[in-house]
């Protein structure tokens, strides 16, 4: 059965900006990130289903962010079975595009883009030479793969590490049926990749922004609109998600604290950020129940992760 190391993270730097994209307005190219970032975790997740069904013995590892001589690399899926190790470059694109020789390029503009498969190729050679250590026979292979039904590539070479939404899940199959044994030395490659996974990616801009900017409400969890009060719950007029009270304070309470990793979480700032919760003696209650109080000169504030 597949085993599962690490599964696919929200970025910090995505559920921030999910949240900055409801309570502001973002600058068009920020915008075009996030929208890119939500684009390719759609596709990470696509992907993730069909790997995580595998009924082989492999390990999974989604989304590292490794280390080699100075030079960071990020693998979007990592899998390890007897004898290789196989790295996956997930792209969700759609529409048309085109390899021309070694440049990638959107049609109908023409417009050129990185070329995916030598970022694949970087990673590929770095981790190599990062799992030297272990003296393995285990071979690294990299596949830059897409998984949007709806993308097409002219002119890609046939023996291109590439695969196709039509291949992929003949390509899974294929590895899953290919007798695999895990033993100790695979695990310590494993555990190897993990301890080494750096947590905060550096590539991570944020837009700027501050407090009295950001709108202020109760965002839903599932769609981001504002939720409404009603009686002792909170309600999403747009997808229908009702929560109550306790859990939408903590959950503001958190985003803010992931917002505004200096800013004091008191009873008065929630009362401010949540603007739908009148009585400051509820939230009192709830970051108390739920957080570390820490007594202040003035005020008491409370210790949160988000
Ligand atoms: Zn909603």
């Amino acid at each position: 059965m597949a085993i599962i190391l690490k599964s696919r993270a929200l970025a910090n730097e995505m559920i921030a900006l999910r949240s900055l994209k409801s309570r502001m307005t973002l600058l068009q190219h920020d915008n075009k990130r996030y929208m890119n970032m939500e684009k390719g975790l759609e596709g990470e997740l696509r992907f993730d289903q069909l790997t995580e069904g595998m009924k082989n013995d492999v390990y999974l590892i989604n989304d590292l962010c490794l280390e080699f001589n100075h030079s960071v690399f990020q693998i979007d899926a990592l899998l390890i079975s007897e004898k290789k190790i196989l790295i996956f470059e997930i792209k969700n694109y759609e529409g048309d595009y085109v390899l021309d020789k070694e440049t990638f390029r959107i049609l109908p503009s023409k417009q050129e883009i990185l070329n995916p498969l030598h970022q694949l190729n970087r990673s590929v050679t770095l981790l190599r030479s990062l799992l030297n250590k272990f003296n393995t026979q285990l071979s690294v292979e990299g596949y830059l793969t897409f998984v949007n039904p709806q993308f097409t590539l002219y002119q890609a070479e046939v023996n291109a590490p590439i695969i196709f939404p039509s291949q992929l899940n003949r390509f899974l199959e294929k590895i899953d049926q290919i007798p695999s044994t895990l033993n100790k030395q695979h695990r310590q490659i494993a555990e190897y990749l993990l301890e080494k996974h750096l947590p905060n990616s550096p590539y991570a801009r944020m837009p700027s922004y501050q407090f009295q900017h950001l709108q202020k409400g109760v965002l839903c969890s599932l769609c981001y609109s504002f939720m409404v009060k009603k009686a002792r719950k909170v309600f999403c007029e747009k997808c229908g998600f009702d929560e109550s009270l306790e859990s939408s304070i903590m959950r503001s309470a958190k985003e803010l604290t992931l917002l505004f990793p200096d800013q004091k979480i008191t009873t008065s700032i929630i009362h401010q950020w949540c603007g739908i919760i009148d009585s400051h003696k509820a939230i009192r209650r709830v970051l108390l129940h739920n957080f570390k109080p820490v007594s202040g000169k003035k005020q008491r504030h409370y210790i949160i992760n988000p």
